[in-house]
């Protein structure tokens, strides 16, 4: 898929801006501060509803403006479909082919993109809550019955949570009949999350592990494991309904899918506590790689390449990986404040100067 027309208006530092896009590579350049990742930003939201970088709405737009309006025209092969994000006092909205979405789990998943930034190191050095948000993230945008579950198991994790703490501050007798209630609710959304995650850890292995074998020149062996809370030789519901008196005691759910994690191994070596920086960063960019396989795999689409100043955290050998892999697959957008990594480039790419909001 690509985007071939964006329309920002009262968005970050763009008060109004109209560009048509490449079909292959498009290079935002310009100095620091200038309203780069602004603009690699605001294809994000419009795939997502929502910033990679904050969870405040109200900094997506112009300074003293009330309302930021985002459109742009997808192209599938099933044909063109219109989007819109608006950001209003109320929240945020989004439309499909000109139809307001009355819920925004609609809305994702009709443009999908995979944003390369230097944080994805994160995805290895990071906490499990980065990995979880990787997961969730990436399969919504090809699942909208996972983002329906998600969202379902996380207002009743949050139910379940505030009963207990409520019951505690109170004194009051708990209502083991209610929990009961919410137990089998969390378990049958918790089941489907976790059956949904393990399968695309699998495949993501699949894709992942030949890249960085390729990467490492065939010395190292990347392996994948979803690590659950919840273990496999007993039922979802009877864990946590053994948790139960644990839980009551420090007012939280203690197993299920929020506490999962994703773990990556290097010749049978946990990376993120034995790897050396290069392999921590090979796997990194092995995994964000295969995303971009993963998705053509699942939707029959290549999703958009957003690379956010990446080229100048990789080494040579890295940057040639990267370069190879996006080449004449998808539609790619660079942001770079120099031309310098870009050189090796063999496609012809459409360069979008950029000076204080405007292009
Ligand atoms: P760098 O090369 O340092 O990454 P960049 O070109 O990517 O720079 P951006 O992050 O896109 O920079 O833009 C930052 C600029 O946008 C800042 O100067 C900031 O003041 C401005 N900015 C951010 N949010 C808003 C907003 N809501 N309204 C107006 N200006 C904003
Ligand atoms: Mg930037």
């Amino acid at each position: 898929m690509l985007i071939s027309h964006l329309h920002l208006q009262n968005y970050r530092n763009y008060q109004e801006v109209e560009l048509d896009f490449s079909p292959s590579i498009n290079i935002f350049l310009g100095e620091n501060a200038q309203g780069k990742t602004n603009l690699l930003e605001s294809l994000y939201v419009l795939a997502l509803t929502k910033s990679h970088r904050t969870n405040n709405e109200k900094e997506l737009i112009y300074f003293k403006e009330k309302e930021a309006r985002l459109t742009c025209e997808v192209v599938k092969q099933t044909g063109k479909v219109p989007l819109e994000i608006r950001f209003t006092p109320k929240g945020r909205r989004g439309k499909v082919n000109h139809i307001e979405q009355k819920k925004l789990s609609q809305y994702i998943g009709k443009l999908n993109v995979i944003l390369f930034a230097p944080e994805d190191l994160e995805l290895v050095k990071g906490t499990p809550s980065v990995r979880r948000k990787f997961l969730d993230m990436e399969i919504s945008q090809v699942s909208p019955i996972y983002l329906y579950d998600l969202v379902q198991y996380q207002r009743l994790l949050k139910q379940r949570n505030q009963y207990l703490k409520q019951t505690a501050f109170e004194k009051r007798t708990l209502d083991e009949l209610y929990l009961d209630i919410l137990d089998e609710q969390l378990a049958e959304y918790g089941e489907k999350i976790l059956q949904v995650r393990r399968e695309f850890v699998q495949k993501l292995e699949k894709f992942a592990s030949v890249l960085h074998a390729n990467i490492s020149n065939q010395k190292e062996k990347l392996h994948l494991e979803y690590h659950s809370t919840i273990k496999e030789d007993s039922d979802y519901l009877s864990q946590l309904k053994n948790a139960r008196k644990k839980d009551v005691k420090h007012f939280s759910t203690s197993v299920g899918i929020h506490r999962d994690d994703l773990l990556f191994f290097v010749n049978e070596l946990d990376v993120a506590s034995f790897g050396s920086q290069g392999q921590q960063r090979t796997t990194a960019l092995s995994v964000k790689l295969a995303e971009i396989d993963l998705m053509y795999d699942e939707t029959g689409e290549y999703p958009l390449l957003l690379l956010d100043d990446v080229m100048s955290e990789l080494d040579n050998e890295r940057q040639l990986h990267l370069l190879e892999a996006i080449q004449g697959k998808a539609q790619t957008f660079i942001t770079t404040t120099t031309l310098k990594h870009l050189e090796n480039l063999d496609v012809v790419a459409q360069i979008f100067e950029i000076e204080q909001g405007a292009v």
